[in-house]
């Protein structure tokens, strides 16, 4: 099979993604065998190419994972060949630790990200637990149900950390791909959303997509803030959302890992009045569970745009610039 492989740490501007031919994966027992379709570009594969988080070397990058069942192995019972499924982040979890046992499966010790564990979809096929392949709504395209599955699952769970409760007020810091999946659902459910970003494009997304006002990441929104998620790769974001948070109001900061230090917060000044920081780890399966039928529902139409999987060096360059507007997805070759 054709798949991009990264082989080293590297700057994204390096293109260091490879083509290369590999042997198409076996499936083991209670696995089946996904022909891909198309993969969702991801921040987190910046954070995995340049080394601020460790994936397996060599490594086929991609967890916004769209195919069909085209092989299944031993004991297989709950998938056909031919159906179309997804696969998230979360590739396994051990199942009988204290987090699995408690229903936080993302917290796990032994915890397997899909891309970064294990080889992800930035090839033509992959193998998966059947256990952690989704069904798929024939509402969406390929393309279109691809960033569902990290933008739109991870963004369902920051909503869910944040507490927010239906006609709340919202910020959102950062117009990625997650970003305008989340405003979606929290429109939905009756949110005002304020919208902070640098980029005049993604203000532009977020007017069309319902924002009540957009800004720069330093200006102050004509409300107070119940809830503030944080999507920027910078530390700076975290003084600028917590000045803005109602009382008690929650910080939910959605990234892996931050390129710079957070500055040092006055107590006073950013933390009294009971507001909160969190950050967000992983995705669990019940999220997804959840996440992907609301989707269908509402039904949550991302915007994409479409790179082929040869491309993919220059995709991720593009999402490192914040240069794409919604989410980018690879498309494989048949
Ligand atoms: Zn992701
Ligand atoms: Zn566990």
């Amino acid at each position: 099979m054709k798949a991009m492989v990264l082989k080293e740490i590297s700057l994204t501007e390096m293109e260091p993604l490879q083509m290369m031919d590999l042997p198409d994966p076996h499936p083991g027992p209670g696995e089946v065998l996904v022909k891909i379709s198309a993969c969702g570009v991801c921040h987190t594969e910046l954070d995995e190419i340049e080394g601020r988080i460790q994936p397996r070397l060599p490594v086929v990058l991609g967890h916004e994972i769209i195919g069909r069942v085209a092989g299944m192995g031993k004991g297989v019972l709950k998938l056909n060949a031919g159906d179309r499924v997804g696969i998230a982040w979360i590739n396994s979890a051990c199942g009988k630790c204290r987090f699995c046992r408690e229903g936080n499966e993302n917290l796990c010790p032994e915890f397997k990200g899909t891309g970064c564990d294990t080889d992800g979809g930035y090839a033509q096929y992959t193998v998966v637990s059947e256990d952690f392949a989704f069904p798929i709504s024939e509402r969406f395209s390929d393309a279109q149900a691809a960033p569902l599955l990290c933008a739109g699952a991870i963004g369902y769970r920051d909503l869910k950390l944040a507490g927010i409760k239906p006609n709340q007020t919202l910020g959102l810091f950062g117009f990625g791909a997650s970003a305008h999946i989340v405003i979606q659902v929290a429109r939905h459910w009756g949110c005002k959303v304020f919208v902070f970003t640098r980029s005049e494009e993604h203000r532009d997304l977020a007017e069309t997509l319902g924002a009540a006002w957009t800004g720069g990441t330093e200006d102050e929104p004509p409300e107070k803030l119940h809830c503030v998620i944080d999507f920027t790769p910078v530390g700076e974001t975290v003084p600028n959302a917590l000045r803005n948070l109602e009382k008690g109001g929650r910080l939910v900061i959605a990234v892996i890992r931050k390129r710079n230090p957070i500055p040092p917060l006055d107590y006073a000044r950013y933390l009294w009045d009971e507001r909160e920081i969190k950050s967000v780890a992983n995705i669990t399966r019940e999220d997804l569970h959840n996440f992907l039928p609301l989707a269908a529902e509402i039904p949550i139409i991302p915007e994409v745009r479409e790179f082929e999987l040869k491309e993919a060096n220059k995709a991720l360059m593009l999402l490192k610039e914040g240069k794409i507007r919604g989410a980018g997805v690879l498309r494989m070759p048949d």
